[in-house]
């Protein structure tokens, strides 16, 4: 008998966390954040307290209450009994938050298992700032000082195509082109038959052949059921790639003779790549936080990356006002004292001499930066990534043309998104024709009727007989 459970990724854009049961074996797929749960009851300033362990989490239900997963010191602090973790491995797709983060408070007993690149994107963010809500490869349990040693967890890792087995299921993770390198798609073989998870995808990014070759290994295996996400199942036709972020921004970079301010998201390769390639071919340096210096050296070790290291010819490091506020090597800290010594690294002031010598891959929340560097009317900001979609997130926006608007910026929105677009997924769930779809990670999962009516639209925390 195989049973899967929904626990996350329920009529909602990520938080995916399923349950597959399958002859005494129990794994989860995925077991990330779920944002849309969070926002019902917290935001900047009302947040889950760690000072209450995990009894938040469980009480607003943020997170399922399910015996026999989480942290013994999480258990011990909420009063419950201590149980034998009952579930032996977690398969993370990739390194996103809404499918990796809540697995920091999974027992550390329970294996994680990841592909080596998603791995590398994980340490960088560790490396970047840990807190209570994002520990995945590691955590320091509730109670421990400061220098003790954290916990690690069992992190196995593996390759696109190569099967492996936890207990009675086998499972083959192929690579899929998604916004963050390192995303897996997969297919699980039980004992009634193959199931086929696509995780987040897309058909138009730059390794488009990699998601194709997914397809056409999961059509091959003849699946069962088909858990297929629909982020973007409503937006039917559009003509975005990667190609085109770059001629667009090309095109806007190469007729302004001032500063340029981009803002994307650092864990996508592929922009990072975009945005650098840019600032070559325009004679301009391009600015990175030391923050996210560290993704660059994951992403440089990763040979199939090609993305140059933080100490490359192109490339400035930005010295954030801090401290002192002088720009003195004493104001930085831990690694950053190392970033910021290094012979490439750079102050606002200094940038301000030659504006038009840069290519500042900063993003809105170092937008006080501009009060450092004052730039003339006519600098150019580049938004790169998706538009806003929540009402606080409408708000920000409304902050950034503030921002804008006082420096009498050019403002441009430049993306192309990480989710195939409505027309490709339809197409990929017709071709792949499983006995049963079950749509996730979607506000709209009747849309697939459209197509099929082999479909089941799944609702939170119910067991399905597969
Ligand atoms: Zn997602
Ligand atoms: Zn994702």
């Amino acid at each position: 008998m195989t049973f899967l459970t929904f626990y996350g990724g329920v009529n909602e854009i990520g938080g995916n966390k399923i349950l597959l049961e399958d002859k005494g074996t129990k794994i989860f797929i995925d077991f990330g954040k779920s944002f849309a749960q969070d926002r019902k009851f917290f935001e900047h300033f009302l947040k889950p307290r760690k000072s209450n362990g995990i009894n938040d989490h469980l009480r607003m239900g943020i997170l399922p209450d399910i015996p026999g997963i989480y942290r013994d010191d999480l258990m011990e602090f909420a009063g419950r009994k201590l149980v034998e973790p009952d579930v032996q491995g977690v398969l993370i797709s990739h390194a996103h938050a809404d499918h990796v983060d809540n697995a920091s408070f999974l027992h550390e007993k329970i294996p994680l298992y990841m592909g080596e690149t998603c791995k590398g994107v994980l340490q960088a963010l560790d490396e970047r700032g840990k807190n209570f809500e994002r520990a995945i490869l590691d955590f320091a349990p509730l109670g421990s000082k400061q220098g003790d040693p954290p916990t690690q967890r069992i992190i196995n890792t593996f390759r696109s195509g190569k099967k492996f087995k936890i207990d009675s299921l086998e499972i083959n993770p192929l690579h899929v082109d998604h916004s963050v390198p390192g995303a897996y798609g997969f297919i699980i073989y039980t004992s009634e038959g193959p199931i086929v998870y696509t995780a987040d995808l897309r058909r138009h990014g730059t390794r488009g052949d990699m998601t194709e070759e997914f397809i056409s290994e999961a059509k091959a295996a003849k699946p069962i059921a088909l858990l297929a996400e629909g982020t973007r199942i409503t937006d039917l036709e559009s003509d975005e790639n990667e190609q085109k972020v770059y001629n667009e921004s090309l095109n806007v970079i190469s007729n302004c003779n001032n500063l340029v301010f981009v803002d994307f998201n650092f864990k996508d390769v592929d922009r990072v790549r975009t945005f650098y390639n840019i600032a070559k071919k325009t004679g301009r340096k391009f600015v990175v936080k030391m923050k996210d210096c560290r993704y660059l050296k994951y992403f440089h070790n990763d040979k199939n990356l090609d993305i140059p290291n933080y100490d490359d010819e192109h490339i400035i490091i930005y010295k954030l006002r801090q401290r002192s506020g002088t720009f003195s090597n004493s104001d930085y800290y831990g690694d950053d004292s190392y970033y910021s010594r290094l012979p490439n690294a750079k102050s606002p002031i200094e940038i301000a001499q030659h504006p038009d010598k840069y290519l500042c891959a900063l993003g809105f929340y170092s937008f006080n930066s501009l009060i450092d560097m004052n730039p003339n009317a006519g600098a150019v900001y580049i938004h790169s990534a998706s538009e806003p979609w929540t009402e606080e997130q409408e708000f920000g926006v409304e902050r950034r043309d503030n921002w804008i608007d006082h420096f009498s910026m050019e403002q441009h929105q430049i993306h192309c998104s990480g989710h195939a677009k409505g027309q490709d997924l339809l197409d990929m769930v017709k071709e792949i024709d499983a006995k049963m779809l079950y749509p996730i990670h979607t506000d709209h999962p009747e849309e697939y009727k459209k197509i099929t009516d082999k479909i089941t639209i799944i609702e939170q925390g119910k067991k399905y007989k597969i």
